[in-house]
């Protein structure tokens, strides 16, 4: 029997805000202040090819202030470690130089990189950092993606065993040439975890840090759950499942966050490791838990394997649950999450407890 069993609003009732700071400002209004000087505080930056998003409630707005800005140079920070963008992030360094020989990480990218290796055990390789070998190739603000001859041929690049840590010299090896690591799986969990250790550093008790499709709520909304909509995958104007959540993380994988469309196929940026091609059959995976490094690793595991063998993955760890949405759109739930009793997906109106629009977000 799990610990964890939450409820769920189902429907296409709610059209949702997509900046989270207009919902964050609209809720301001309909919270009643202890404190003159006690508000909410939000931002919203571009960062990591996406934007990072932080709010919180802060009885004295300076200190708030600082907090928030604490969060977004950890965020600046960690981007510069792991970006494959920047030549010179650590990441980079580690791709050009680790099939040569070790090359030294520091413990934090080390401990990132291992977890990385052990959800790739867990998960049985559909997690798989290597998957950057064909990655690379695509250029989804252009249109591009490898030919037919380059995915043969990197395919056999994909393979996590491939990398070799060594905890005491606290360095990386590959051992194949063609190996190429990227976090971009991992990193934005990494991001908005940490983040939230910033936020209660601080004294931070209500909050919210969001990097793309990865959120970790601290706290409640001051006395209620934060309502959080895991969007329709075909209309980003919708929602499709409302969770209400407290001190969690989620993160959500999804076939339109990156992507192009090319003779009736769409090419999105979550790699089957096993084919080397994007994933098919889902459109979006959700994945609830107490850790967003977990919960962001797990969701783009969950969207690889697929509904049956994501679900079933899911319900060997306890403290993490599910929703995954096919490609006929059908909303599929893991065992621990409490399914609406009455109503249909499409007929949700009457099972809102409340209107999105006000107060909550959706990824
Ligand atoms: P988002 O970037 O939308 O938050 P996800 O958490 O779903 O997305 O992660 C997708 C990213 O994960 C891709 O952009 C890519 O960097 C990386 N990735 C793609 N396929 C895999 C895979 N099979 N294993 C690990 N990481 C992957
Ligand atoms: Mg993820």
């Amino acid at each position: 029997m799990k610990s964890l069993s939450r409820s769920l609003s189902n429907g296409h009732y709610a059209k949702h805000n997509s900046a989270l700071g207009p919902t964050l400002a609209t809720l301001l209004l309909f919270s009643a202040p202890q404190h003159a000087a006690a508000e909410w505080l939000g931002d919203t930056r571009p960062m990591m090819g996406t934007e990072v998003s932080v709010y919180l409630w802060s009885e004295d707005p300076a200190a708030g202030q600082l907090a928030l800005e604490d969060v977004f140079a950890e965020a600046v920070r960690i981007d510069h470690l792991m970006s494959t963008y920047r030549d010179d992030s650590a990441i980079s360094k580690i791709n050009r130089l680790a099939a040569e020989s070790a090359v030294a990480t520091g413990d934090e990218l080390l401990q990132l990189i291992q977890r990385s290796l052990d959800i790739s055990v867990l998960t049985k390789g559909a997690f798989d950092i290597t998957y950057d070998s064909i990655g690379q190739h695509y250029d989804f603000r252009a249109g591009q993606r490898p030919d037919e001859k380059t995915v043969q041929s990197e395919l056999k690049n994909i393979d996590y065993r491939n990398v070799q840590l060594d905890q005491l010299a606290g360095s990386v090896r590959f051992l194949k040439v063609g190996t190429r690591i990227n976090l971009g799986g991992i990193a934005k969990g990494y991001v908005v975890e940490r983040g939230v250790e910033i936020l209660r550093r601080h004294g931070v008790q209500h909050g919210i840090v969001t990097a793309g499709g990865d959120s970790r709520l601290l706290g409640d909304r001051r006395g209620r759950p934060w309502m959080v909509g895991v969007r329709d995958p075909r209309n980003d104007s919708q929602v499709a499942v409302t969770l209400p959540l407290q001190d969690e993380a989620i993160s959500t994988s999804g076939d339109y966050e990156r992507f192009f469309d090319e003779d009736g196929i769409r090419y999105h940026h979550i790699i089957q490791p096993s084919t080397g091609e994007p994933a098919s059959g889902v459109r979006s995976a959700t994945v609830i838990g107490p850790d967003a490094v977990m919960t962001d690793a797990l969701s783009t595991s969950v969207f690889v394997m697929g509904v049956d063998r994501g679900l079933r993955l899911i319900s060997t760890l306890p403290d993490y649950e599910s929703v995954v949405i096919d490609a006929n759109g059908q909303v599929y739930f893991s065992d621990g999450l409490q399914q609406p009793t009455n109503g249909s997906p499409d007929r949700g109106e009457e099972n809102s407890p409340m209107s999105l629009k006000d107060d909550g977000f959706s990824l």
